[in-house]
């Protein structure tokens, strides 16, 4: 019998299904697989977050400060009133693992930042803005709130969050990390984030005056836009506008019966 062989059918390299199918589920697959890598990294967040507890953050950052900050005298009235009021706010968060300190930061832009280990930088240029107690009292409320909920870990990047794990885990020199106060300035959270922060800021000022008065003043002149807007850029860019945050703050202190009206404290300085 002779052998004949076949011949292969025609077009067998050329794909049965559409081209624009095939480039549709190549893109799918493509988008799938980058959305995995994403989820994954998140988890990668949350899991050396949880190898890095905050009693660990706060004995790696004991004495740590930020390469780039320029601190005021260490007696200036300013520090020690903050770093006092600081105190008395975080007394009502009973099972705190951090113990807070606070510094200045001598610049003229307003800003309030979360940095690892409960060290909260405040700008003297927010300083300037401030006009009684109550109104900074919120704002260090707010920070703290971050640290309840560790935004502030989060908030350093992914990069550096896991290099904070290998960090912690081989107790390496967290010098290295190069967290900048400059870096952070421009870090921004979430929308939930920061509402969940705002809550728990507003909800210590309540406990500390037995009302809610004055909390968000500055944020109403920030409003009516009474100051220099380049001074308060930076904290407008890392924080909620101020008119959306003013009615989320009146509707909570509504739906928890907080008092709107009350004795407003006097700044210590
Ligand atoms: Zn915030």
């Amino acid at each position: 019998m002779k052998y004949v062989p076949k011949q292969p059918r025609g077009g067998i390299n050329v794909s049965d299904t559409h081209p624009l199918v095939e480039a549709g589920t190549l893109i799918a697959g493509l988008g799938a697989i980058f959305a995995v890598i994403a989820v994954v990294l998140v988890f990668l967040v949350e899991i050396a977050l949880y190898f890095v507890p905050p009693e660990k953050e706060a004995a790696l950052f004991r004495d740590w400060l930020p390469d780039d900050l320029v601190t005021v005298a260490p007696d200036d009235d300013r520090l020690t009133g903050t770093q006092r009021l600081v105190d008395r706010l975080a007394f009502h968060w009973a099972d705190s693992p951090y113990e807070f300190r606070v510094e200045i930061d001598d610049s003229s832009v307003s800003n309030a930042m979360a940095f690892p280990g409960g060290l909260i930088v405040v700008t003297r240029g927010l300083l300037d803005q401030v006009e009684s107690e109550n109104e900074l009292a919120f704002v260090l409320g707010h920070e703290l709130g971050h640290y309840r909920n560790r935004d502030h870990l989060r908030a350093l990047g992914r990069g550096i969050v896991l290099s904070l794990f290998f960090t912690a885990t081989t107790g390496a020199d967290v010098s290295n990390l190069g967290i900048t106060v400059a870096d952070l300035a421009l870090r921004s959270f979430s929308r939930k984030q920061e509402t969940a922060a705002d809550e728990f800021g507003l909800e210590l000022v309540y406990t500390q005056y037995g009302h809610v008065d004055e909390a968000w003043r500055l944020f109403e002149r920030w409003d009516d836009g009474d100051d220099s807007l380049t001074d308060i850029l930076t904290y407008l860019s890392t924080h909620p506008q101020p008119g959306d945050r003013i009615e989320e703050l009146e509707a909570l202190a509504d739906r928890r019966a907080w008092p709107r009206q009350g004795e407003v404290a006097q700044l210590p300085w």
